[in-house]
C-alpha cells in the first residue's frame, strides 16, 4: 500500500471516531507545505548525475516543524508526506512544540565515496536553506544520514546566513553543538517506557527477543540487560542467534563489529527471522523494518508484550488480531520517541548556549517519555482500546485543540 495513503486512512479512522469536524480532517490530511528539488551532482570520476529531493513540513500548528532526512534510493514524494504526517503525531503525543516534517533525497549513499555525499548534503541543503530555519523547521539524521551528514547540513546552512547557527539542525557531533546521548536516546526511551508499562500493569517480564541489532535495537537491548533481562535472541538482515542462557550483549557487539553480523556467536543456536518472531518470550522488541508482524504470522507470536522501536513494524491487519489476543503493543510514535525527545534538548541547549550533562540529558528523557506513556496508557484503560488508538487519540486532539483554538470565531 502507498505509505501516504496508509497514514490518511489511519488518521482518518481516529478523526472520525473522535467526530473531528470535516475542514480539520482535510486540512491535516495534506501537508502544509511542500518543497521538491532537483539538482546536479559532480562525481568523483567527473561524471554528472541529476537527484531529486524533498522536504515537507506536514503542520506547524504546535511549533516550528522536525524530522530527519534519509538518503536512499526508494525515497518518494508520498513517502517523505507520510512520514512528515507521523511526526506530527509523534511529537504531539510527547508533547513537544513541534510540528512535523520529513526530507529525503532518492540516491543510493551505500554507491557514494564520502566526499560524493558532502557534495551532495552541502547541495541539497542550499536548495532548501530558505525553506528551514532554527525556528521553522529542523531537521535530523534518518536512514543512511548521520552526525557526520547534520555537521555539513549545519556548516552549509551557517555559510549562505553568515553566522554560526547550531540550531539548524540536531543530531550533530558533540564538537558541533550536539549532545551527549542522542546515539543512545532511541534505546533508552524504548527501555523507558517498556519499564513503565510492566511497573503500571504490575507484569513481570525477564526473557526478551530483539529483531535488528542496529542504533535502535543493539542499545535497547544493551539497557535491558544492564537492568537484568535475559535476551535470549537478537537477529540482523543476515540472521538470527538464540541463547536460552541469554547472550552477552556487550560482546556480542563486538562480534558484530568484528563479523558483520549476529550470526555465528559464541555457542549460539542460529535461527531465522522468523522465528526470533514466533519465540516463547515475555517481551519482543521490534527494532528492524516495516510491516514484520502480519496476518500470517500474527498468530504464532507468543511474546506478552512487543515494543515498536521501528516505525511501523505490524502491519495495520495484524493490529487487531495481537490486540483480540491480549498482546499488549507499545506503539511506535511513543516507544521510540526517545530520539525526537532527546534532539528536543540538543535544540532548547544550541538556542539558549548551554551545555546539558549525560544525568540531566537522562533523567529529563525519562520524565518526558514517562509522563506522556502514563497519558495514553490511562486513556487506553479508561477506553478499553489498544495502546496504539490511545497514543493516536492524544495525538491527534493536541492538534486538533490548537487548529480550533486558531480559527475560534470571536
Ligand atoms: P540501523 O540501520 O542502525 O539498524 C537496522 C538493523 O536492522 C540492522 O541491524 C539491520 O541488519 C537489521 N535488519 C535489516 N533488515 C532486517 C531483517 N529483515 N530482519 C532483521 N533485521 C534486519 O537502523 P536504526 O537506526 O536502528 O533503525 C531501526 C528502526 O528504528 C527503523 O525503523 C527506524 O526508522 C527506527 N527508528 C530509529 C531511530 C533512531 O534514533 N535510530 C529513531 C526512531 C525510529
Amino acid at each position: 500500500m502507498n505509505p501516504y495513503e496508509n497514514a490518511i486512512k489511519q488518521f482518518e479512522e481516529v478523526a472520525k471516531r473522535l467526530h473531528i469536524e470535516e475542514w480539520i480532517i482535510n486540512r491535516l490530511k495534506k501537508p502544509e507545505r511542500e518543497l521538491a528539488v532537483n539538482f546536479s551532482l559532480r562525481l568523483d570520476s567527473g561524471d554528472i548525475i541529476n537527484v531529486s529531493g524533498y522536504r515537507i513540513q506536514h503542520c506547524s500548528v504546535l511549533g516550528p516543524t522536525k524530522g530527519g532526512i534519509r538518503y536512499h534510493q526508494d525515497v518518494s514524494l508520498d513517502e517523505v508526506r507520510a512520514l512528515s504526517m507521523w511526526m506530527t503525531w509523534k511529537c504531539s503525543v510527547c508533547d513537544l512544540p513541534y510540528g512535523g516534517a520529513k526530507g529525503g533525497v532518492c540516491i543510493d549513499p551505500k554507491k557514494l565515496s564520502k566526499t560524493e555525499i558532502e557534495r551532495l548534503t552541502r547541495e541539497f541543503t542550499r536548495k532548501i536553506a530558505d525553506f528551514i530555519g532554527p525556528e521553522k523547521d529542523i531537521p535530523a539524521p534518518d536512514v543512511y544520514t548521520n552526525a557526520q551528514v547534520m555537521d555539513w547540513m549545519q556548516d552549509e546552512y551557517s555559510k549562505i546566513v553568515g553566522k554560526d547557527v547550531k540550531a539548524i539542525v540536531t543530531g550533530k557531533s558533540i564538537a558541533n553543538g550536539g549532545i551527549v546521548g542522542r546515539e543512545t536516546a532511541t534505546g533508552r526511551g524504548g527501555f523507558f517506557v517498556l519499564q513503565r508499562f510492566l511497573e503500571r500493569t504490575g507484569n513481570k517480564a525477564e526473557r526478551v527477543a530483539v529483531q535488528g541489532f542496529g542504533n535502535a535495537g543493539r542499545n535497547m537491548a544493551k539497557f535491558l540487560a544492564d537492568a537484568g533481562f535475559k535476551i535470549v535472541a537478537v537477529s540482523d538482515s543476515k540472521g538470527g542467534c538464540f541463547k536460552a542462557e541469554g547472550l552477552n550483549i556487550e560482546e556480542l557487539i563486538a562480534w558484530k563489529m568484528q563479523n558483520g553480523s549476529v550470526v555465528g556467536f559464541d555457542s549460539t543456536e542460529k535461527i531465522s527471522n522468523a522465528e526470533l518472531l514466533e519465540l516463547d518470550v515475555d517481551v519482543l522488541v521490534l527494532a528492524a523494518l516495516e510491516n514484520q508482524i502480519r496476518k500470517e504470522n500474527a498468530d504464532k507470536i507468543r511474546a506478552k508484550v512487543i515494543v515498536e522501536l521501528a516505525n511501523g513494524p505490524i502491519a495495520k491487519e495484524a493490529d487487531g488480531i495481537l490486540f483480540e489476543r491480549g498482546i499488549e503493543v507499545l506503539p511506535d510514535i511513543i516507544a521510540n520517541s526517545g530520539g525526537v525527545i532527546v534532539s528536543y534538548f540538543e535544540w532548547l541547549q544550541n538556542l539558549s548556549n548551554t551545555k546539558w550533562n549525560a544525568e540531566k540529558v537522562d533523567s529529563e528523557l525519562k520524565e518526558k517519555i514517562t509522563s506522556a506513556f502514563d497519558k495514553v496508557f490511562d486513556l487506553a484503560r479508561l477506553n478499553g482500546s489498544s495502546l496504539r488508538n490511545a497514543a493516536y487519540e492524544v495525538a491527534i486532539r493536541r492538534v486538533v485543540d490548537s487548529l480550533r483554538k486558531k480559527f475560534k470565531q470571536s
